[in-house]
């Protein structure tokens, strides 16, 4: 696989034999009492795999590293990574040595004792202060404890930690993991040239949130179709009354400034024609009507059935689509609808680029059942919506050749 700015993938990496320090994101979701922790959801441990198994294969000594929550640089026994140590042997059938420090005598201890093929676990890096202050001397000791450098962790690349920026310029070999480089690989195609029309599909809860991504979207798209709470705010600044509905009465000269340079830049805006209204979330009283015809005491909630059709068509007719936001509260499965219509008709268009990017978004397609039929579902949140404003990310820029 080609990766851009000289970016090597791990399979090139020289690795047999060597200490290989992988940033991993093991940020899982915790359940259970803080003496009895559970791991919720695990994929985001299986998905960095490939990876470990890659380097056990090549008969690497490897040291990972990885935060889990906001101890904020202090040590908490109930953010210790030692029921993710567990999982993560279970899934590999192999031993994972934890090291009861992200650094220090007990670590370095750790992973000088490591024989090729062996995993170590660094305790949860942001029990030192260090990790998030990307602070030099903490870098250089991680650094100290690896001959390559791998970063697995796409999630965390838009943070500039001592994990993810500052080891790396002390590590002599350095590359992209499997997951890292499959992210690269995607989101630069959305950069480059791709297959037109281009459409976005844009929701969620605000348009603050979203604004820097829709301006960097119009230079790039041919067209935006915008639900969930985000629409009801533009809705509003074309003179709509949207009743009780959430809108960001702030921001409604951002919204109609919006709508002029995408006018002005050729793009469609695709808005709501009708939407599904509630008098509240979990109100038995769910209906669809017109955008003209909310009342005074209802809110909407979803994307109506005529704009489901349209937007439907849209996805349909596109040769590129990127995703980003929910088009309702599809928390609730009567509010649904809209969102589960657009993963589904993205999943059905064989013939398109599909990117999905967006901690909820991503749960939507899963939710949806077609995770596996999109072109690709991003594992960072924040970091994917960055990565397609063309934004550099310092995991990702350290990892470039110089
Ligand atoms: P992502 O994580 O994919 O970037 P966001 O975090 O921006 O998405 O938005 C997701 C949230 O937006 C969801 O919790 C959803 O319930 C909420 N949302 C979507 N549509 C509406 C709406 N019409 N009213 C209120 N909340 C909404
Ligand atoms: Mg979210």
């Amino acid at each position: 696989m080609a990766l851009p700015h000289g970016i090597v993938h791990v399979e090139e990496l020289p690795v047999e034999g060597k200490r290989v320090f992988v940033r991993v994101d093991l940020n899982v979701p915790l359940t259970g009492s803080a003496k009895d922790r559970q791991i919720g959801d695990d994929s985001r441990i299986v998905a960095v795999l490939p990876t470990i198994r890659h380097l056990v294969e090549r008969g690497a000594r490897i040291v990972l590293g990885s935060h889990l929550g906001r101890p904020d640089g202090q040590v908490k026994p109930e953010l210790s990574l030692e029921p993710v140590a567990a999982r993560l042997a279970e899934l590999l059938g192999s031993e994972v040595i934890l090291a009861d420090e992200p650094a220090g005598d007990g670590a370095r201890k750790v992973v000088g004792d490591l024989r090729d093929g062996q995993i170590a676990l660094l305790e949860n890096l942001r029990f030192h202060p260090g990790e998030e202050a990307n602070d030099t001397d903490f870098a250089r000791q991680l650094a100290s404890y690896c001959d390559t450098y791998v970063n697995d962790a796409f999630g965390t690349a838009h943070r500039a930690h001592a994990s993810t920026a500052g080891m790396v310029r002390h590590v002599g070999h350095k590359g992209a993991g499997f997951v890292m480089a499959k992210e690269i690989d995607v989101l630069s195609r959305l950069l480059g040239d791709v297959d037109r029309p281009y459409l976005a599909v844009v929701g969620g809860a605000k348009v603050s949130d979203k604004i820097e991504v829709l301006d960097a979207l119009l230079d790039r798209v041919n067209a935006i179709a915008i639900g969930g709470a985000m629409a009801n705010t533009f809705l509003t600044a074309q003179g709509k009354q949207l009743g009780k509905s959430r809108v960001e009465t702030d921001k409604l000269a951002m919204a109609r400034n919006f709508l002029r340079k995408a006018s002005e830049k050729n793009v469609a805006v695709h808005l709501p024609t009708d939407v599904v209204i509630a008098s509240g979330l979990d109100a038995e009283d769910a209906r669809a009507v017109s955008i003209d015809a909310v009342p005074a005491d209802q809110m909407a909630l979803d994307i109506g059935p005529v704009t489901i059709e349209t937007y439907r068509t849209t996805v349909t007719r596109a040769r590129t689509v990127f995703w980003n936001g929910p088009m309702g509260v599809f928390e609730k499965p009567r509010f649904a609808a809209g969102t589960i219509a657009v993963a589904c008709a993205m999943a059905d268009n064989r013939l398109a680029l599909t990117v999905v990017g967006g901690g909820d978004s991503a749960a939507a397609v899963v939710q949806a059942g077609v995770a596996d039929r999109v072109t690709h579902v991003s594992t960072g949140g924040g970091a994917s919506l960055e990565f397609i404003q063309g934004l550099e990310l310092p995991g990702i820029a350290a990892l470039a050749s110089r």
